[in-house]
């Protein structure tokens, strides 16, 4: 079976999809505070277009699927979709990115199915700076839902967006909850894909930046060994249970073992976080394209990933600015 395979030899297997461009939250480095201009739900890729685009890509070795947004919980049968994704047995992982605001019912469920990690975005520990950042007071249900999931067999990351004159007085304590708990907290860089463009900040709060602070705190930080693919650099307080990670998602320094690409929820096939989108799958299944036609395109369209995505964003005819939320983080 032919692979996905790009010119610089990158082997692609895994598949980011945004279920959705709605969200019920407003996070302030991810979208303006009115939300963005939703598209008319028959622009959306269908379940059953979606089922269609994951099955073919396992079949070309995709094997692991990361499902976000928007916040997939709200969109309608979002739970029977993942069921109904759990009997592809071409899949190794299947991951949700979430807010957590909607979903401590679903956990008893999710954990019957075949999913294999939850990152549950949360970028304050405290009730009134979440409701600044996130612009709606749902900190209770989410913290109630981390907890849960704690508790439960999922596997659990936390995704803190490290926010100059926000949030940065608590990496320290997000990295304390990994004391005597399981799980991985990982700090991502803030980007500029919020509507709007680069949002003036006081500090850069880059990898480096963000490395530094914490070493100032803690005697001894141990490097741990992660898959080559990895989207974070990840390291243990020794004697500590979890572990933390930091993502260099701005400054793309991990472009290199990249294997992944991306589908929006309308359909717009990514190469790169960074490019403006290749081309539309929706389009192409509604125009009758076969197994084999789409196959095919695949194929072709990933061999030219660009390089990084600097080289992504240089492509672009446009600046980046568009919402997480319509790409899909
Ligand atoms: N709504 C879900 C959530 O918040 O987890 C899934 C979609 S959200 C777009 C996916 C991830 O992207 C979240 O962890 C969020 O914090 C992150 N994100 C959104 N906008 C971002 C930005 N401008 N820079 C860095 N990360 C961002
Ligand atoms: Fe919604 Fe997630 Fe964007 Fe926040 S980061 S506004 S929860 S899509």
């Amino acid at each position: 079976m032919q692979k996905l395979t790009d010119k610089f030899g990158r082997r692609i297997s895994y598949l980011r999809l945004a279920i959705t461009d709605r969200c019920n939250l407003r996070c302030q480095y991810c979208m303006p505070a009115k939300g963005i201009d939703i598209v008319d739900r028959k622009e959306l890729l269908s379940y059953k277009e979606m089922y269609r685009i994951i099955r073919v890509l396992s079949e070309l070795g995709v094997n692991k699927v990361r499902l976000t947004g928007g916040e997939p919980f709200v969109r309608k049968d979002f739970v029977n979709f993942l069921e109904s994704l759990s009997f592809n047995d071409k899949l190794n992982e299947i991951n949700i990115t979430t807010n957590g605001a909607l979903i401590s019912k679903y956990i008893p469920k999710l954990e019957t199915f075949n999913i294999n990690a939850v990152n549950l975005s949360i970028d304050s520990l405290q009730k009134d700076k979440f409701a600044k950042i996130t612009r709606r007071d749902v900190f209770d249900n989410v913290y109630a839902t981390f907890l849960d999931l704690e508790k439960s067999k999922l596997k659990l990351k936390l995704n803190v967006v490290v926010q100059s004159g926000f949030n940065t007085d608590e990496i320290i304590d997000f990295i304390e909850l990994t004391k005597d708990k399981d799980i991985a907290v990982r700090f991502i860089e803030e980007m500029p894909f919020n509507g709007k463009g680069q949002r003036k900040m006081d500090e850069d709060w880059n990898f480096k930046n963000i490395y530094s602070f914490i070493e100032n705190h803690y005697k001894t930080i141990n490097k741990v060994s992660s898959k080559k693919s990895s989207t974070s650099i990840n390291y243990r307080i020794p004697n500590y249970k979890g572990t933390f990670g930091i993502i260099p998602a701005f400054t793309r320094t991990i472009c290199g073992d990249c294997n992944r690409i991306r589908i929006t929820a309308t359909g717009l096939f990514k190469n790169c976080l960074f490019d403006g989108g290749v081309f539309n799958v929706r389009d192409f299944i509604r125009n009758g394209a076969t197994d084999d036609e789409l196959k095919e395109l695949f194929i072709n369209t990933v061999h030219h990933k660009p390089e990084n995505g600097f080289v992504a964003e240089a492509a672009r005819d446009n600046n980046v600015s568009e919402s997480m939320s319509t790409i899909g983080g």
